[in-house]
């Protein structure tokens, strides 16, 4: 009986093992199809014999045609990773094993295009992710020792650059939407321009791009070649509002239910600014759908059901990935995306696209000195490529949501982000990679002066830097190999002497995995209730810090329960526990002391005081708040736990703006402690009873040696 009972069991599973393995076989068969009909396989060859001839290509093609899929597997399985002369032997994938362990990287500006595309490619190369196919991303390295394809951020590249500065580990080298012109990418193109000449005959460098702007790639690169890949772009039509929008929210929910009811099948694609506005429109969408007549969705000749998918850098993977299945029958999808869906990833069965014409940039405010993120108009290239994606497939339609003299209106294309940035970080990288004169780099696009000049200053106020210009071997150095911008890299510096080192680091890892707060706006006043125990009086990050603490006392089983009563997103704290423990291994690789400064907040407001002091700012009798480095104003922002709240001082993380300058993630502190943590910007006007704290005036930058 037993003995009968197991063997059944047995054939039974033999018999799913067959079914799934037929499975398998079937979509290994259904992906292999789908690679040989995109645009870049008819060109294999020809592609593959130009890499082998020049030791810098451009590469040029429509997006979707396949270019950061395929390409790469084209040159490994053509033997052009392996090192040693270019792949004679071609073929690749058969036996024989490998003759080298040369690696190809492959980078992205964004991390959702890193990290779907990799488990792409892996299902592609039918392996596990993470093998022979893998990404890193900063905080999240997927790869092992047997990865031959890597894609990674633009960023993560550049620091393996300070350990690595010829990347000898890459045989090939793909800058990935090169017209985005990041400020990783920038710097990145300026730094393998030296890597390819002096490295000999195998290194490959590949710039791919979107656009047709391969001019100005290949006269950087010394007249490099450059070659098109031609995709399929069938015509769309553009129909733009004859009126201006006054919520593009609203317009956009309008116009998907209105595509929905109206039009034939295809999937809707809807640009979008960021989470917050997905997540608004997924709502609305949502109660839209429930308000419709019982039996609307999905009955014969009907419209259909509407599948609302959100992607967005901090949707969990898996999620992400959910765009990108096709829609079940009789459903429409309808993803509702930011700029990420604009040129770095390509999601199948869009045949509309809704352009409500904005984007949020990372900009930088030279007044301010500081970073901000802001929602602006898109460029009219940016408009194009939006509406061009409803025509990789057939015939498609396009609603921008902006009337054609406003399109008219907008700037012909995006300026590179180097123009726009806050360079400290940068500048802090090149210094840590032996490049003394940051002013006189090669970039493709020359920041202006004084955004360098002003990076110099910051990293000499953080004593990254000496009066020289030079790297300080203590601060600079370490700072260098912090993965976090330089403002945190003091604040986790300056914890080791102030004995809470442990907190920083959670507090560093609590900031950087942001969205910890879950806040549904229909449940505000229970949010608040719950929140309540959280709330810290030193300010926003001492908060985040007793939200972890008092997860970290929940036993393991009843974590994730504990998570949802209090409307605390549980991935972010994992994220933020995760980036802990790899601050750990690079603050101990650091020698710095591991130390708790237990229930006394003081040493942690401190330490992130030595580190956001150029983020300091002094209540105003006026009202609002006065950012002491550059005198700015300041409001603190509604969602700070000292909104409201009056504090004399704080140092804050981010500012936001949109009717005002917003401070984002704000921490008391006294006003007494900066002239001593940060001597070398502020200088304390003596006998000023009030303890008035004053940027020391001119000359006390850092310049990049005389002049
Ligand atoms: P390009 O880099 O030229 O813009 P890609 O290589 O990114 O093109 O995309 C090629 C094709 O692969 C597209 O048709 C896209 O739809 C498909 N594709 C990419 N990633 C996925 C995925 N995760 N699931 C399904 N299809 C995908
Ligand atoms: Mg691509």
């Amino acid at each position: 009986q037993l003995a009968n009972g197991q063997a059944g069991r047995k054939r039974v599973a033999e018999t799913r093992d067959e079914d799934e393995g037929a499975q398998r076989r079937a979509r290994r068969a259904r992906l292999e199809a789908e690679r040989r009909a995109l645009p870049v396989w008819a060109t294999r060859d020809a592609l593959l014999a130009e890499v082998r001839s020049h030791k810098t290509l451009i590469i040029v093609g429509e997006t979707g045609s396949g270019k950061t899929t395929q390409i790469p597997q084209f040159l490994l399985a053509a033997g052009l990773a392996d090192g040693g002369g270019g792949g004679a032997g071609g073929g690749g994938g058969g036996g024989g094993g490998w003759r080298g362990r040369g690696m190809i990287a492959c980078t992205q500006p964004r991390r959702v295009a890193a990290v779907t595309v990799a488990r792409r490619v892996a299902e592609e190369m039918g392996v596990r992710l993470g093998q022979e196919v893998g990404y890193s991303i900063r905080f999240d390295d997927c790869t092992s020792p047997a990865t031959r394809i890597k894609y990674c951020t633009d960023g993560m590249l550049l620091r393996e650059c300070l350990v690595d500065p010829l990347l000898k580990k890459y045989e090939v080298v793909i800058v990935d939407e090169a017209h985005e012109r990041t400020v990783s990418t920038d710097v990145l193109l300026g730094l393998l321009k030296g890597v390819a000449a002096r490295r000999g005959g195998s290194f490959r460098l590949l710039v791919m791009s979107a656009t047709l702007d391969a001019q100005a790639f290949s006269s950087y690169f010394g007249g490099a070649r450059a070659v098109w890949v031609r995709g399929r772009q069938h015509p769309v039509a553009v129909h733009c509002t004859t009126a201006p929008e006054d919520n593009y929210l609203d317009a956009a929910l309008n116009a998907v239910l209105q595509v929905h009811c109206e039009e034939g099948p295809g999937d809707i694609l809807v640009f979008l600014t960021g989470q917050e506005e997905i997540e608004g429109l997924e709502r609305l969408l949502a109660d839209r759908a429930a308000a419709l007549p019982d039996g609307a969705a999905g009955r014969g000749g009907g419209p259909g059901e509407l599948l609302a998918l959100p992607i967005y850098a901090a949707l969990p993977p898996d999620q992400q990935m959910r765009v990108f299945d096709p829609a079940p029958p009789g459903c429409r999808k309808a993803i509702l995306a930011t700029n990420i869906a604009e040129t770095s990833i390509t999601i199948p069965g869009v045949r509309y696209v809704i352009d409500t014409g904005f984007v949020k940039a990372r900009g930088y405010h030279a007044k301010l000195g500081a970073d901000s993120l802001q929602v602006v108009p898109v460029s009219q290239a940016q408009a194009r490529q939006r509406s061009g994606r409803a025509g990789r497939e057939g015939p498609g339609k396009a609603y921008r949501l902006y009337t054609r003299d406003a399109f008219e209106a907008l700037a012909p294309t995006t300026p590179p982000e180097i123009l726009r940035s806050n360079l400290a970080s940068t500048v802090l990288q090149l210094k840590a990679m032996g490049v003394e004169d940051v002013v006189g780099f090669d970039f493709m696009d020359k920041p202006p002066r004084a955004a360098i000049v002003r990076s110099l200053e910051l990293l000499f106020a953080l004593g990254a830097l000496d009066a020289g210009g030079a790297l300080t071997p203590d601060v600079g150095a370490a700072m260098a190999r912090l993965p976090v911008d330089p403002m945190f890299g003091k604040v986790l510096l300056a914890s080791g002497r102030l004995g809470c080192s442990i907190e920083a680091m959670q507090v560093v890892g609590l900031v950087s995995s942001d969205g910890l707060f879950h806040n549904p706006r229909t449940k505000r006043d229970e949010v608040a209730a719950v929140r309540a125990k959280f709330v810290a009086p030193e300010g926003d990050h001492l908060t985040l810090l007793a939200a972890l603490r008092a997860y970290l006392q929940v036993p393991r089983k009843q974590r994730a329960m504990w998570a949802s009563d209090n409307y605390i997103n549980i991935r972010s704290l994992r994220k933020a526990l995760d980036i802990y423990d790899q601050l750990e291994g690079h603050l101990t690789a650091l020698g710095l002391p591991l130390r708790s400064c237990g229930d006394d907040p003081a040493p942690l407001q401190r330490a992130l005081a030595a580190g956001l002091f150029p983020h300091a700012a002094r209540r105003r009798a006026e009202g609002g708040y006065g950012v002491i480095a550059t005198g700015q104003e300041v409001f603190i922002h509604p969602s700070s736990v000292l909104c409201g709240k009056k504090p004399e001082c704080v140092v804050f993380d981010e500012l936001v703006r949109t009717t005002k300058h917003y401070a984002r993630q704000v921490c008391r502190i006294e006003p007494a402690w900066l002239p001593e943590l940060a001597p070398a910007f502020f200088a304390a006007k003596a006998g000023a009873a009030a303890g008035a704290v004053e940027r020391r005036g001119g000359g006390g930058g850092g310049g990049e040696g005389a002049g």
